[in-house]
């Protein structure tokens, strides 16, 4: 990151949309949207889940730093790095949620378990560009920039290139899942697009995108899985995120009963009295 760039954190002082938020608003329901970031009442129950994915994400951010200069953390040192992300995340969040029969130790022996996989499969080191690189873009007819940031930016070569041949850029993405991602997720997935359109906003260069994907399995495996995207993918998403700004505008925030997200929900008790408020159509000042 250069010295100069604001941070993630001064990115968000100023009014934004992020990835995130959109999608919440497109594809998951747009009542937790205006839940989470419009009243931005506090969750009624946080899943473990989500204290979990950010502090492995802190640490696969650490290792990336590390390879960027060659070196590598140990297992056990990502796995203390992580214990203590985690720790702190849980006193954070708003009343955690475990499964039945977890705690916080079999939390982090899963991580452990993980970073030992998440190293076997390593791949990246001088070709690191940057690392939690952050990004904030107007997008034609959105209300507010987008802001966001890449977890990391590498070159990468095809098996064809020659010595001279500078390569391409990569966006890479770290996520943990219960179970591996089919292969042809990656083609579908928002971020992605949103992640390439941004970049390419950036750096004027069009980039592919790898999603690093752990399983929180048992055994736990990794993979690498590639997409890319062209201008008609950029086209629909500048349709897909101005209509629903417009959405958000006029105050539209409709439940989405067989939303995935509605058993593990922050604000399910809120959402069961929704309707029986007296003014369910919501305006707002946005
Ligand atoms: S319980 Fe389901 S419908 Fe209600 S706010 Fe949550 S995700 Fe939306």
């Amino acid at each position: 990151m250069e010295e100069n760039k604001p941070t993630l954190a001064q990115l968000k002082e100023q009014p934004h949309y992020s990835y995130t938020a959109l999608n919440t608003y497109i594809n998951i329901c747009q009542l937790l949207y205006y839940y989470r970031y419009i009243e931005k009442v506090e969750a009624e129950r946080t899943p473990v889940a989500l204290p979990f994915g950010t502090a492995f994400h802190s640490v696969l951010s650490e290792q990336a730093q590390a390879a960027k200069i060659g070196k590598l953390m140990t297992a056990e040192e990502m796995t203390e790095a992580f214990a203590t992300y985690f720790q702190a995340n849980c006193k954070d969040a708003a009343n955690i949620v475990f499964k039945r029969d977890e705690n916080i130790e079999d939390q982090i022996a899963t991580a452990k378990r993980m970073f030992e996989t998440v190293n076997k499969e390593w791949i990246d080191y001088w070709n690191i560009q940057s690392v939690a690189e952050p990004f904030r873009i107007e997008m034609p007819g959105l209300s507010k920039p987008i802001i966001g940031e890449l977890d990391m930016v590498i070159t990468e070569k095809t098996p064809f290139d020659g010595e001279n041949d500078k390569g391409y850029d990569t966006i890479v993405d770290f996520k943990t899942a219960a179970r591996m991602w089919s292969d042809d997720k990656p083609a579908r997935d928002l971020q992605a697009t949103v992640f390439s359109y941004a970049f390419e906003k950036v750096h004027q260069r069009r980039p592919s995108f790898r999603f690093d994907v752990v399983t929180k399995t048992k055994t736990p495996t990794v993979k690498h899985l590639y997409t890319s995207r062209d201008d008609d993918h950029y086209l629909r998403l500048e349709k897909l995120f101005t209509t629903a700004d417009k959405g958000i505008q006029a105050g539209v925030f409709l439940p989405n009963e067989s939303s995935f997200a509605c058993s593990d929900c922050p604000f399910a008790d809120r959402c069961s009295g929704w309707h029986c408020k007296e003014n369910t159509t919501i305006s707002i000042a946005a």
